[in-house]
């Protein structure tokens, strides 16, 4: 998966361009900055690559889904549905956001079931957030039209997806709002940096107000610019925009290769009967960065986790045990701490945190095992891991 297996001389090349026009920013400086736009090049390249009219490059992922959830209204009490496998910031934003994160279930393509956010529905309910996890999609069609259908905002968490499509659309275009994140472990990296997604002139102008003080982009002259909002920085430097537009452009190479290794290692895993996979619902869309499969029961996954990695085999992930992508774990959220008091707290009939109970996703969760793809592999190697990993499995199950 991550982008910094694959970094090299065209990285170097491009951040060469920024250090010697000295210009960091990523607005202004016109002359000075010597015809080089690293910021909005990626922009425009991106845009282009998931079909979209409008690209934000922001300073991190966990930014792109604030910035998502201001140009699209929400806020102050409003409530937002999200999934209990992530990655932290998903909540971190919603809380920020002084909304408060609703958990509707996953199904077994280990992304929000649509049929879960419909019963975590309530009158307060604005907003959909589901997070395109490990690679690969939700069922984001049905998701897309009962969002529609109720009037509800959908905003895509795709940090662990970049590249991925559902019946050739790019994900994170289905919604209002799309969230990519390039920080140092994603398919393709910036350093740090994120970037918003969509179609909407409007929801675009919010985002690039939000992102960085209202400023409205209309002036040559910073000092002169209006502010039709307040906002915040989320601006990406242009080191950071240099290093991603070089791998932007490794991205096609990087989902070739690792679709190879997934296919391999998955049919190789594919003759033990009692080793099932992980629905995705469109093959062809799967950026391939984790291959994910369930054992019959939980004590046998964690199992087969342990023994792959007293094996050496690297990149072995029991989540459900996780602190940092699993619900069960994140006692800080359930007990609400943080550095200071927050917005959700003034809000009456919040979701008890302490109680939270998704046995489905508790028992989807406990039989899942994850081994993180990476592009770096040698032939040797991943022939290496097919045998150590068939071997062990054929250990604990049998054929
Ligand atoms: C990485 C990640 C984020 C946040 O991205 P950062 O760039 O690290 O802030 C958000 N959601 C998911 C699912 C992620 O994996």
């Amino acid at each position: 998966m991550p982008g910094f297996e694959v970094f090299g001389e065209e990285e170097r090349k491009e951040v060469q361009d920024v250090l010697e026009t000295g210009v960091l920013h990523r607005y202004g400086f016109d002359v000075a900055r010597k015809g080089h736009w690293k910021a909005k090049s990626f922009e425009q390249q991106f845009a282009e690559r998931t079909g979209v009219k409008y690209c934000l490059l922001v300073s991190s992922g966990t930014a792109a889904l604030s910035t998502a959830l201001a140009a699209t209204g929400i806020g102050a009490g409003d409530e937002v549905i999200i999934p209990p496998f992530t990655f932290v910031a998903t909540f971190e934003a919603v809380i920020a956001a002084g909304a408060a994160p609703v958990f509707a279930d996953i199904d077994h393509t280990l992304c929000l079931d649509p049929k879960a956010i419909a019963k975590a529905l309530t009158a307060r309910t604005k907003a959909v957030m589901p997070v395109h996890m490990c690679g690969a999609m939700a069922h984001i069609d049905e998701i897309k039209s009962f969002c529609d259908q109720k009037g509800l905002v959908l905003i895509e968490d795709v940090a662990q997806s970049v590249g991925g499509s559902f019946n050739g659309k790019a994900l994170g275009t289905f919604g209002q709002m799309g969230c990519f994140s390039f920080d140092p472990v994603k398919t393709i990296t910036c350093g740090e940096g994120g970037a918003v997604i969509t179609d909407d002139e409007e929801l675009f102008r919010q985002a690039d107000y939000h992102a960085d003080h209202g400023h409205d982009h209309l002036c040559s002259d910073r000092g002169l610019e209006d502010h039709p909002i307040m906002g915040t920085n989320f601006r990406i430097s242009e080191l950071s925009a240099a290093v991603g537009l070089a791998q932007l452009r490794k991205l096609d190479q990087i989902i070739e290769k690792q679709r190879f290794h997934k296919q391999t290692l998955k049919e190789a895993l594919s003759r033990f009967a009692r080793i099932t996979f992980r629905q995705i619902p469109d093959e062809n869309g799967d950026s391939a960065t984790f291959l994910t499969f369930f054992l019959p029961e939980a004590e046998a996954a964690k199992k087969f986790c342990q023994k792959l990695a007293e094996a050496g085999v690297g990149g072995c992930f029991y989540w459900y045990e996780n602190k940092w992508h699993y619900l069960r774990q994140w006692d800080h959220l359930k007990a609400l701490k943080s550095a200071a008091k927050l917005p959700v707290t003034l809000l009456a009939d919040l979701p008890d945190y302490q109680n939270l109970k998704l046995p489905v996703s508790d028992h989807i969760m406990s039989k899942a095992v994850s081994m993180l793809i990476m592009v770096s592999w040698t032939p040797q190697e991943l022939q290496k891991r097919v045998e150590t990993v068939t071997r062990i499995a054929g250990e604990m199950l049998g054929q």
